[in-house]
Parts: structure tokens; C-alpha cells; sequence
């Protein structure tokens, strides 16, 4: 994944894939989810924890950036 994306891929965010870590997307590891490059999104690890916040929804956007948003 680091060869895709060269950096986390929340919209904007510009730390350098080396310092993020590997989200899957659509289903969680632990919840049965592949490890899978096509699956998975780098995200730094303030925005993985945005990830798995209940608080915030994530958003897939057409270039295959994610947009988090906080809840209302
Ligand atoms: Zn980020």
C-alpha cells in the first residue's frame, strides 16, 4: 500500500506513507476483513483513530480519499 499511496489518504492529510498504518475499509480484521491492498487505505494514526471512532463517520470519496466528519 505504500507504493499507491504516498500518503495517508484522508483528504488533505499530507504524513508521508512510511508514518501510516494500514486501515481496512470495508470490514475490520477483526471482523473478517483480508488483508488486501485493494481492501485497505494508509491512514496516519490520528486519522486511524478517526476510523475506528464511533463518533465520526468516514466518507469513501470518487479518488478514493476518505473524508471523516465529526457527528452530530
Ligand atoms: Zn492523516
Amino acid at each position: 500500500m505504500g507504493i499507491r499511496d504516498k500518503t495517508c489518504r484522508s483528504e488533505g492529510c499530507l504524513v508521508p506513507a512510511k508514518w501510516c498504518e494500514a486501515h481496512h475499509h470495508t470490514l475490520s480484521w477483526l471482523h473478517g476483513g483480508r488483508t488486501d491492498t485493494k481492501d485497505g487505505k494508509l491512514l496516519c494514526s490520528w486519522h486511524h483513530h478517526r476510523a475506528h471512532d464511533d463518533t465520526y463517520d468516514m466518507t469513501l470519496m470518487a479518488n478514493g480519499d476518505v473524508r471523516f466528519r465529526k457527528r452530530t
